[in-house]
């Protein structure tokens, strides 16, 4: 199976009700797959890997707003700064300031999220509140434009538990907009949770099997 038109039109329509958009993830499938969805009417589209990421882009029509979501290296910035859309997952101050270098050169502002250490597991990436406060309230990298805040909940069965790690992120993510009035976007949900995460506040949620089917 490759698209599942029916879990496609389902999501959009739920998703439209709410005004969360929908970034159809689609790591390690192929361009075809993502000319499916195109033909359909979706436009942003989230890559975990860089050479992949390029390689799509420069195959797919060029209108497609392309998210990066996966952990980006600095020396990678460059392949993708000139075309692009949102960068998910900025772990460190030292992308950041990649991300703006690049951008400069490329003539051009690149958007960016910040990514925020939500869930119990020790291995997802991310600042702390504290870490994020800081990072707002400097101005260092004027080419990397932070418009909001990025988090993945535990993958757990427990559902109180991952409304309350959306919940916490959604709570962050007010305060930040309080420093920043330019916040917009709240990336948080996937294909297991994202009904809770547009419960919770998510403006954009990263869905992949839903629509792929499994990878
Ligand atoms: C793969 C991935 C997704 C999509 O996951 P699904 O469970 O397939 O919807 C969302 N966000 C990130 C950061 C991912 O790596």
């Amino acid at each position: 199976m490759s698209v599942n038109k029916e879990n496609y039109a389902r999501i959009k329509q739920e998703l439209d009700k709410s005004n969360t958009t929908l970034v159809a993830v689609s790591k390690i499938k192929p361009a075809s797959d993502i000319q499916k969805l195109y033909d359909l009417g979706q436009r942003d589209f989230g890559e975990n890997y860089v050479q992949e990421l390029v390689e799509k882009q420069a195959q797919l029509p060029t209108d497609i707003r392309w998210h990066f979501i996966g952990h980006l290296q600095s020396n990678k910035v460059k392949y993708i700064a000139p075309f692009v859309h949102l960068i998910h997952g900025v772990t460190s101050g030292s992308t950041l300031k990649e991300i703006s270098k690049q951008a400069q050169k490329n003539n051009r502002e690149i958007d960016c999220l910040l990514q925020v250490h939500i869930a119990q597991e020790e291995t997802k990436f991310g600042f702390d509140a504290t870490e994020i406060e800081a990072i707002l309230s400097q101005n260092e990298h004027p080419h990397a434009n932070v418009i909001g805040l990025m988090g993945m909940a535990s993958f757990s069965d427990d559902l109180t538990q991952v409304r309350g790690e959306f919940a916490a992120l959604k709570k962050l993510f007010d305060k930040a907009t309080s420093i920043k009035p330019e916040f917009t976007t709240l990336s948080m949900g996937m294909s297991g949770d994202y009904k809770l995460a547009v419960e919770e506040g998510s403006t954009m949620v990263r869905i992949g099997s839903l629509l792929f089917g499994n990878r």
